[in-house]
């Protein structure tokens, strides 16, 4: 099967049909634009299992997406889509980069979720860019902009019902659309442990990709727990 596209987590093949992509989840963990990178056995399945899962339940929650089916452990089929080169970020609770930037104490809870966009390219380290440079740049114009946002806190509220059920907080989390040969915008790409800060309400331990981040804990038992909570519900 062609190769499509082969990214830090993922590759993409075409298949039969022309409108359909197979993802196929790597063994593989990056963070810092991959400064630091590792191999490891069982993360792909379980990015996919958990990506698979989510982006079902947001199915059912009215949220369109290129999610067709997981066809195994590692795989699933999609729409095929030309993804927007941005990073939206849904931000509930200060942490990560956010801090860092702009001072605000880790753990300070939003009155309400912040959108933000970071520019996908790799060569600029994935920039924050305002609205405006999403349109000079021509990533998206105003309706599409719109689009996006809209679409990205339907997710975050979708994805805090599933939290709250396993007593974990969102903390943020970083979604891609693409756009179908429609030009409908589609939500893309994955969400899992990699894409999402998420912290336990009682203890605050992460069930994230911080653990490998800040060398903090093993990675595949995070995840592996993570899901568990998640196949209980
Ligand atoms: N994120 C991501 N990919 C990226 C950058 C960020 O999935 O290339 C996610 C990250 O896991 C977190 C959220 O987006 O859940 C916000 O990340 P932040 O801007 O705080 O950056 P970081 O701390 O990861 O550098």
């Amino acid at each position: 099967m062609t190769l499509v596209y082969e990214g830090k987590a993922k590759r993409v093949f075409k298949t039969e049909d022309d409108n359909i992509y197979r993802i196929e989840y790597k063994d593989e963990v990056t963070a810092g634009n991959g400064a630091k990178k590792d191999k490891m056995a069982g993360k792909g399945r379980l990015n996919n299992l958990i990506t698979s899962y989510f982006f079902e339940r947001l199915i059912q929650e009215g949220v369109p997406s290129h999610f067709i089916e997981r066809t195994s452990e590692t795989e699933q089929l999609v729409k095929k889509v030309t993804i927007i080169p941005l990073e939206v970020v849904v931000r509930n609770v200060a942490a990560g980069s956010i801090v860092k930037r702009l001072g605000f104490d880790n753990g300070q809870v939003f009155d309400k979720p912040l959108v933000e966009f970071y520019y996908k390219k790799d060569e600029l380290n994935d920039p924050f860019i305002s609205d405006d440079h999403v349109k000079l740049l021509g990533l998206a114009d105003d309706k599409d902009i719109h689009e996006l946002k809209r679409q990205a806190l339907i997710v975050n509220e979708t994805l805090i019902k599933i939290m709250n059920e396993m007593d974990l907080t969102l903390v943020d989390f970083k979604i891609e659309f693409g756009k179908d040969s429609d030009g409908n915008i589609l939500l893309a790409d994955e969400i899992s442990p990699d894409t999402c800060r998420i912290w336990d309400k009682a203890t605050n331990e992460n069930f994230d990709k911080d653990v490998y981040r800040n060398n903090t804990g093993s990675l595949i038992d995070t995840y592996t727990k993570f899901y568990n909570k998640l196949e209980a519900l």
